[in-house]
């Protein structure tokens, strides 16, 4: 949390999940990924901690169909009348630790609030080869999509 950290309302296309979110928008960046998941969902992540988010509709998180494969470790929540994946989270094991994860998918943020995507300065993730060790690229790995 920081002097600029505004609260955000956002939801998928049909408005059955809305939500709002806590972020600092001031220098926005978000990620992308080349991973199979993400880059068919071709979602833009917002890396937050699950406390920045409040769900407004439906009731409950376990209300929102999810998504899951492989090591079923991340639940991927979409939308099951429109399709939209709005967010997602679970977690993942770095270097012997579990980490916990959860991001926002920015294009469902609400436009009419001062969000303005093309300021938001994207990296790129290498998780098709899983060469998380490589860090974030200034473009897009191979088999990825700016
Ligand atoms: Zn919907």
């Amino acid at each position: 949390m920081t002097d600029a950290t505004k609260t955000y309302t956002g939801g998928c296309h049909c408005g059955a999940i809305r939500y709002s979110v806590d972020l600092d928008l001031s220098k926005p960046e978000a990620t992308k990924c080349n991973c199979s998941i993400c880059l068919k969902t071709n979602r833009l992540s917002l890396s937050i901690q699950p406390t920045q988010l409040k769900l407004v509709s439906p009731a409950s998180l376990s209300d929102i169909p999810e998504y899951q494969f492989g090591s079923k470790s991340q639940h991927h929540r979409f939308c099951d009348k429109c399709g939209i994946h709005v967010f997602g989270g679970g977690s993942y094991v770095w270097e012997g630790k579990e980490v916990k994860n959860f991001d926002v998918n920015a294009v469902t943020l609400d436009q009419d609030q001062g969000v303005d995507l093309r300021k938001f300065k994207v990296g790129y993730w290498d998780g098709k080869t899983e060469g998380w060790a490589k860090g974030m690229s200034e473009g897009p790995y191979e088999g990825g999509t700016f």
